[in-house]
């Protein structure tokens, strides 16, 4: 194998940029501070399946429910979307990662565990004339060495599982309140016996343990779990915008995933998103390698391709921020006058909202298994 591409991070955006780098026939090595990889799991994994088939993942094992849709809550008022094909999967991220990995090194790629990298790492694994990734998430050391400006925006959340009988785990529930500005809390049945709560809030009034308690104290929520055992409790943060530069073509530098704020914005779903971004990174690479061609193809051909949704998701992001409990029950009111629930259930497309409006003025439906 040709080149020699180190990448710091062994999250889904890492092991997707190796698996294609070893597939065009260039050495990656992994490196990952963890000891088990993916674990302790941090986040949740509800992926849309027409994502998911974009990112290339074989992640059948990594499945634990299907969701037809999703109840959205604010005030007093409730908009049920439901579609009659399934919508997205709920995945075991730890077994995604699993899989991704086994994926890598197929490919040819290594991956080495239990080594955290540090800035003076940096500099030694690289050498002058080597290419890096930073897939090494929203607080990445590879962005900060390389001065590629901070996170414009995120969130900070919580989540945690409760072990209880599941009555409905087609659906997935969330809630809109002026308390949780940023994001949203929500609950999601990751399977028949595990519902999941989490909550995303701008960092600043309270911190994301707080907000987690406030939102399961709400009467709603507390008499369904009341009485389950909590566990997996786990803080993180979910990057809100596109980092400022996710290349840095001087010194050979590509940012991935997380790291490079590769997530849409209205739900901080990160994996299709940054599993794509790994994808085009690693063909820019290649065009460098083969044929001499600017890694900032890389910046230009994400862009190009993911520029309209982002700011469609960063609209809405914004809408549903600003607009506070009342101003959100209102708004699901008038989407419930106007049918726009069996709109979306007909032509929604998660990922998508450039297009979701496509299919509805085409009268094309949504595309599923
Ligand atoms: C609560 C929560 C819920 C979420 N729900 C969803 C969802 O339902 N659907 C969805 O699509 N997305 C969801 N996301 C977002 C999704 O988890 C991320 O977008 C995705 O995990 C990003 O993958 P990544 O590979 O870029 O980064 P990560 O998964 O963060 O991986 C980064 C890796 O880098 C390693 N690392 C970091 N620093 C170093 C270092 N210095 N040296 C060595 N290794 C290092 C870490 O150990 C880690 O393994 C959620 C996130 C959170 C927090």
């Amino acid at each position: 194998m040709r080149g020699n591409i180190s990448i710091i991070g062994a999250g889904t955006a890492g092991l997707i940029a190796a698996r294609e780098l070893g597939r065009s026939g260039i050495y990656a090595k992994v490196y990952d501070q963890k000891k088990v990889l993916g674990y302790p799991v941090r986040a949740s994994g509800i992926v849309s399946i027409r994502g998911l088939a974009s990112i290339g993942v074989d992640y059948g094992k990594a499945v634990t429910n299907t969701l037809y849709g999703a109840r959205i809550h604010a005030g007093k008022s409730v908009m049920r979307v439901k579609s009659s094909a399934p919508v997205a999967h709920v995945l075991e991220r730890q077994m995604l990662n699993e899989l991704c990995r086994e994926q890598a090194a197929e490919a040819g790629a290594d991956i080495s565990l239990n080594e955290r990298i540090t800035p003076e790492r940096i500099s030694e694994i690289k050498g002058e004339d080597g290419i890096m990734i930073g897939a090494d998430g929203a607080v990445s050391t590879v962005a900060k060495h390389f001065r590629m400006g901070p996170l414009a925006d995120h969130v900070i959340t919580y989540k945690a599982e409760f072990e209880m009988d599941v009555k409905d785990t087609t659906s997935v529930d969330l809630f809109f309140d002026r308390e949780y500005r940023g994001l949203f809390g929500w609950l999601c049945p990751n399977s028949d016996d595990r519902l999941e709560a989490g909550i995303g809030i701008m960092p600043g009034r309270m911190n994301a343990k707080q907000a987690f308690d406030r939102f399961v104290r709400n009467d709603d929520i507390a008499g369904m779990v009341d009485g389950a055992r909590m566990t997996n409790g786990q803080a993180s943060i979910i990057p809100m915008r596109l980092r400022r530069r996710i290349v840095d073509e001087k010194n050979k530098v590509l940012l991935v995933g997380d790291a490079a704020g590769q997530v849409k914005p209205t739900t901080g779903g990160g994996i299709v998103f940054g599993g794509n971004g790994a994808i085009i990174a690693a063909r820019a690479i290649q065009g460098h390698l083969e044929r001499g061609r600017s890694l900032m193809e890389y910046d230009a051909s994400y862009k190009k391709r993911f520029s309209a949704d982002t700011r469609m998701h960063s609209m809405i992001n914004k809408l549903y921020t600003r607009s506070g409990t009342k101003g959100m029950d209102f708004g699901i009111r008038i989407m419930n006058a106007i049918g726009m629930a069996s709109l979306l259930g007909r032509y929604g497309d998660m990922d998508s909202p450039t297009k979701t409006m496509m299919n509805v003025f085409s009268g094309k439906q949504r595309v599923t298994e």
